[in-house]
């Protein structure tokens, strides 16, 4: 009789927050689609592709467009189909079974996932009341469990907040793990690491266009010196990204004004929401706390949030899952957040 290997049984597919909710801010994406100018430039350039013939496994022209948005050398940058395939690619071969694969709980929900998975020994070192490790603490860490990998997001996906370029420097130079870099809010900030990645033997950065308006598409990188890039190449799946998604991309990547618009745009709808709830917060002291942002999402903290998030849910908007005392909210454009604002306000009042 056929039977799963053990670490198989019981587990169940990703699920997406379902239903239909009149306002979704609950799964980090962008509020804004691409225009249809380009969205029909596109589809033009993609009654090009030759349908028979397989992609270029090295994604070249996106990688190129990819390097030439960010100010970076097209050597050193590996696309994937969404950084979340990048996640698996590297925990899966940069770490051998047993060996140990360092993160800080909370992060992003996919690293135990992945490390589960390849077998490794993972070791989620959790970050205290405040949801925050500084980069000393972070150096500790690593001394105490001497790592293979080290893989944090920056800024982190739940807690918003970030660590400043040169804590991130620090945290390299001090061990002899491989860091890997999450920036997949990057776009939001600007701490990035990407131009110097090239300078460290043990660091790999990774992006993503998800954040920014291109989620359907799938479209991850990989940012790292030539010997590590050369790894990760060989290592992943030849021809991982569609020649769709790769066409999409580059063409989105070569209208540099657009993206930077939509970025702007995200940022400022971000800080809009960040200060009106540091006003909410304020008027209703003690209620809840909302943590500095440094992404497209902010995160409140408060006893809880499930009771919040189903009578958001009842008014058809969808937030993030609430984890432990936090829960996690994607800025939505200004109306978007103006009708959150407003159900959450009322919720404040009502209790
Ligand atoms: C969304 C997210 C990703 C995954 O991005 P994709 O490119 O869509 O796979 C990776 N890391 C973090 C921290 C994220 O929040």
């Amino acid at each position: 009789m056929f039977s799963v290997t053990p670490k198989l049984e019981g587990l169940t597919p990703y699920q997406p927050v379902e239903g239909t909710y009149a306002l979704r801010l609950d799964a980090n994406e962008s509020f804004l689609d691409l225009p249809h100018r380009l969205k029909n430039q596109i589809s033009r350039r993609i009654m090009e592709v030759s349908a028979n013939r397989y992609p270029d496994p090295a994604a070249s022209d996106l990688c190129k467009a990819f390097a030439d948005f960010y100010g970076i050398d097209p050597s050193l940058v590996t696309a994937g189909n969404g950084s979340d395939e990048l996640i698996s690619v590297i925990v899966n071969c940069f770490l051998g079974r047993g060996e140990t694969l360092l993160t800080l709980d909370p992060d992003f929900s996919m690293y135990p996932f992945y490390a589960y998975l390849a077998e490794a020994h993972h070791i989620p070192f959790p970050k205290g009341p405040g949801l925050f490790l500084t980069a000393d603490a972070i150096i500790e860490v690593c001394k105490q469990y001497n790592p293979r990998m080290l893989l944090f997001s920056n800024p982190c996906n739940p807690t918003s907040l970030g660590l400043v370029r040169e804590d991130v420097r620090r945290i390299i130079q001090s061990t002899d793990a491989l860091v890997v870099l999450d920036e997949a809010y990057m776009d939001f900030w600007n701490q990035t690491l990407l131009g110097e990645a090239e300078q460290y033997e043990n660091l790999i950065i990774l992006r993503t266009l998800s954040k920014v308006g291109l989620a359907a598409f799938r479209l991850g990188f990989a940012v790292a010196n030539p010997r590590l890039t050369n790894l990760l190449k060989a290592a992943k799946s030849p021809y991982n990204l569609n020649m769709l998604s790769q066409v999409a991309g580059q063409t989105v990547l070569e209208s540099p004004e657009i993206l930077r618009d939509a970025i702007a745009k995200i940022r400022n709808e971000k800080e809009n929401l960040l200060q009106s709830l540091i006003t909410l917060q304020h008027n209703h002291h003690g209620r809840f706390t909302v943590f500095d942002s440094k992404t497209n999402f902010v995160t409140l903290l408060m006893e809880n949030p499930a009771t919040l998030r189903d009578e958001l849910r009842s008014r058809s908007i969808s937030v993030g899952l609430p984890l432990g005392k936090y829960l996690r909210i994607t800025a939505g454009s200004e109306e978007e957040n103006r009708m959150f604002l407003s159900a959450f306000e009322a919720w404040l009042q009502n209790k």
